[in-house]
């Protein structure tokens, strides 16, 4: 929240006290309840609001309902997710005297409806205000400061990877499209009503699921309103009735991790942000002959043991010579400078981190190119859940050796966490092959995957079809209930 900036640059006294701080005594702060000084007490702390009368997006009017009072219970109704000390900061007076005995600070209500967002309200038929708040469904509202313009939902549901929520922005020719995604899908999309950089920063509360999008105005220009509402603008469905949305991405490069699999970097454009969560997918489109095809990819981190990286796409993709649009990426050109492109979707799929929160014993059956998103799972299994005493096991199953993707990775993530292990299993092993040979059946899994009494387990599966249905079919056999399973497929 930077609306603050250009005043603090300007080098304009905000407070009009020369940076001192007084004591306001709540006689003095009901007199300043008119420009040209109007004052605030939120939470105790009393601001001077004067210079943000031109910014504050409900206009004058809005903020003069707290001018002379104590503001707390109405900031928070309509502003709970701004952070107030870091923004006013400069516009700090002082604190509130002890109150003296008998006296009384007029208080906003919190019933006082939130700012108008003029050229962004609601249509005439929606709910009223108070009515709105409660029914669940996201709203937003937006300000502004000489240089930024600054969108926050408000999702009214936590905001969090655990839960699988994301946040997918897309800016591009002055458009902003930006979607939450759960189960639920909220999106805004707008014709912007200024020019704006082509670069947008998002910041998260994920605790009570506000998200902020942050966009530099291209000139010093004061907007009336944020934008003109274009398809689907403010809608709240579920997320499959949207269809994907695809972006422009370039590949930057191309790593090889065995004889016929490769990590390709896909850099977003920059005012893309694409939260992919654990266990999601997305979809990449290109025209291959004249036909235009559409194969899903699901994301990796850049290692086992790297944090997310927030931006660029790491695809790891297993190359068939037959697969059309396996090889089609793989013989794009990444050493030009921008590379081959290829267009990117938001994330899809249906994979939930919720049931695993109590999980005692977590299986990963992954046949093949089945790691990518166990690879994800694994990191969060065993660094960001680390609180939990859980054990991951990785069964994964290939033809040789020379197949297993990420050995050396898995290899020493097992060495290093005892709450990790990892078991390939062979189909097509060489002679000197010492570990378990063969193919998912009964047998093997009544060897591995126990149950130690008072455990909660949970298993996920992917790999190509018939693999990932045999596997269902046996743990079901095994007596793992619907509930306690997931599979990856499209
Ligand atoms: C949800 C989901 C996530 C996926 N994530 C990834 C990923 O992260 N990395 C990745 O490499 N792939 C992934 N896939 C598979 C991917 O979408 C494509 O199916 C794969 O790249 C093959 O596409 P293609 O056009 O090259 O092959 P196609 O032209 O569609 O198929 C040609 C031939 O390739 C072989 N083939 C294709 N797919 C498979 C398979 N799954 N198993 C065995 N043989 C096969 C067969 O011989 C087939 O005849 C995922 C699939 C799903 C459903």
């Amino acid at each position: 929240v930077d609306w603050i900036r250009p005043f603090s640059k300007s080098g304009q006294d905000l407070t009009g006290l020369r940076g001192r701080l007084i004591q306001v005594s709540q006689e003095e702060l009901q007199k300043l309840h008119t420009r040209p000084s109007s004052f605030v007490m939120l939470s105790g702390l009393v601001y001077n609001v004067t210079p943000y009368m031109d910014y504050h997006p409900g206009g004058e009017d809005e903020l003069m309902k707290a001018a002379g009072m104590d503001g707390t219970e109405l900031f928070d109704q309509v502003h709970r997710w701004v952070n107030y000390e870091s923004m006013l900061k400069e516009c700090l007076v002082g604190k509130m005297a002890p109150s003296t005995k008998g006296s009384h600070l007029l208080r906003t209500r919190a019933v006082i409806p939130p700012p108008s967002t003029r050229a962004l309200a609601p249509p005439a038929s929606a709910a009223p205000p108070a009515d709105r708040d409660r029914d669940g469904r996201p709203r937003y509202d937006w300000f502004q400061t000489d240089v930024s313009v600054h969108l926050v939902v408000y999702a009214k549901r936590k905001v969090t990877c655990l839960s699988s929520s994301c946040t997918s922005v897309d800016l591009q020719a002055g458009v902003l499209r930006e979607a939450l995604l759960g189960k639920m899908s909220y999106m805004v999309h707008l014709r912007l009503a200024g020019e704006v950089e082509e670069s947008v920063a998002v910041q998260t509360a994920f605790s009570v699921g506000k998200i902020q999008v942050s966009l530099r105005k291209k000139g010093r220009t004061k907007w009336t309103d944020l934008g003109q509402a274009l398809d689907f603008h403010n809608t709240f469905v579920l997320k499959k009735e949207r269809a994907p949305h695809y972006c422009d991405g370039v590949l930057v490069s191309k790593t090889e991790v065995n004889h016929n699999t490769l990590i390709f970097r896909v850099k977003l454009p920059p005012g893309t942000i694409r939260h992919v969560p654990v266990g999601r997918h997305v979809y990449l489109k290109a025209l291959v002959e004249d036909a235009e095809l559409v194969r899903p990819y699901t994301p990796v981190d850049q290692s086992l043991t790297a944090s997310p990286q927030e931006t660029d796409l790491f695809l790891m993709v297993k190359v068939y010579p037959d697969g059309v649009f396996s090889s089609y990426l793989s013989a794009l050109h990444i050493v030009e400078n921008p590379g081959d492109r290829v267009l990117v979707s938001g994330p899809e799929g249906a994979f939930s981190l919720r049931p695993l929160r109590d999980v005692t014993h977590l299986y990963l059956l992954a046949a093949g190119t089945g790691l990518t998103p166990m690879t994800r799972l694994i990191s969060l299994a065993t660094q960001e859940m680390e609180n939990i005493s859980r054990k991951t096991t990785l069964l994964f199953f290939n033809r040789g050796e020379e197949d297993i993707l990420w050995r050396g990775e898995l290899d020493q993530l097992a060495a290093d966490n005892p709450r990790f292990q990892v078991e390939y299993i062979l189909s097509e092993p060489s002679d000197g092959w010492r570990g378990r040979r063969g193919r998912v059946d009964g047998a093997l899994l009544q060897d591995v995957l126990l149950r130690p009494d008072g455990s909660r387990c949970f298993v996920c599966v992917c790999g190509p079809t018939a693999f990932t249905e045999l596997t269902l079919r046996l743990a079901k056999q095994h007596g793992f209930r619907p509930e306690e399973l997931h599979a990856f497929q499209g």
